[in-house]
């Protein structure tokens, strides 16, 4: 039987369909928006070990909203195919980075 976990916030059910992070102390799994975006942006500590400072995560929430944003512009055609693959794999680098230094 799969585990299901449910985001304590707002008690949504985190499957794959949409970006969650996990805290990296007790790793417990929320919802990337809203749920870990607005814990950071109040300064709480997770909510379930109320050790981890939720603010740490922005760096990733950042890298991830960057992206999204970019996907937009490509879709809209407003960035040429060059400039699009540059910051793709910045971003996605910097988010590498904030993993590693957060997780890792
Ligand atoms: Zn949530
Ligand atoms: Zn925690």
């Amino acid at each position: 039987m799969q585990y299901v976990q449910k985001c304590p916030v707002d008690s949504r059910i985190i499957d794959t369909t949409f970006p969650a992070l996990a805290c990296p102390v007790c790793r417990t799994s929320f919802c990337m928006f809203p749920c870990v975006e607005s814990l950071a942006a109040k300064n709480k500590k997770c909510p379930t070990c109320k050790e981890f400072e939720m603010r740490k995560l922005s760096e990733i929430l950042q890298s991830v909203r960057y992206l999204a944003k970019l996907e937009e512009l490509k879709a809209k055609g407003d960035v040429t195919n060059m400039v699009y693959g540059k910051l793709k794999r910045e971003y996605e680098e910097r988010n590498r980075d904030a993993i590693q230094r957060i997780y890792g």
